[in-house]
């Protein structure tokens, strides 16, 4: 297992819409395993292939998950996931790990039912209430290139977009200088 680096928005491969896996094979599973090892390090909840660079349709999530720490319980991987049902509607203050120490408040459908494809190729389904169809809904809204700050009104996006600049650019000027063998 690898952790991966967790792109920070605004950036091109956040904004792109994400292709269908058409295999689930070995490298799939280790992208999960990448994904889910990345996500526990950033202490988030869940986590979108594109959030890595990938540009394909998987999500990862765990909601119990706390403080680097997987729960226990088997995370959820969801592969090529497709809404099936949307009722009722709800406000959460939402986070994003591509959108570091910053969010809003995203109004959202209650409850939700996905179908997918799991790590051995076979169809699942998952109901998600509350915090869980939150979760849901804001990581397959990765794989269409649409993140929570495109909720918020303008004026509160373009606050947060001149602070991601900013902390991108210190992440640059500190990142260690590649070492090139000439
Ligand atoms: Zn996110």
């Amino acid at each position: 297992m690898a952790t991966r680096e967790i792109l920070i928005w605004p950036d091109k491969r956040l904004a792109q819409k994400c292709v269908a896996v058409a295999d689930v094979n070995d490298d799939i599973r280790a992208l999960a395993r990448d994904m889910l090892e990345s996500m526990y390090q950033a202490n988030g909840v869940g986590l979108a292939a594109p959030q890595v660079g990938v540009l394909k349709r998987m999500v990862v999530i765990d909601l119990q998950g706390r403080d680097g720490a997987p729960s226990g319980e088997p995370p959820l991987v969801l592969i090529n996931p497709v809404f099936n049902d949307m009722q009722g509607e709800l406000t959460w203050e939402e986070g994003c790990l591509s959108v570091p120490n910053e969010v809003g408040q995203v109004t959202r459908y209650a409850r939700c039912v996905v179908d997918y494809t799991d790590l051995d190729g076979k169809p699942q389904r998952v109901t998600g209430e509350g915090l869980a169809s939150v979760a849901l809904q804001h990581e397959c809204d990765h794989l269409e290139g649409k993140l929570f700050v495109d909720y918020l009104s303008p004026i509160k996006r373009n606050v947060i977009r001149r602070r991601m600049l900013k902390l991108k650019a210190e992440r640059e000027r500190n990142r260690p200088v590649q070492a090139a063998a000439l």
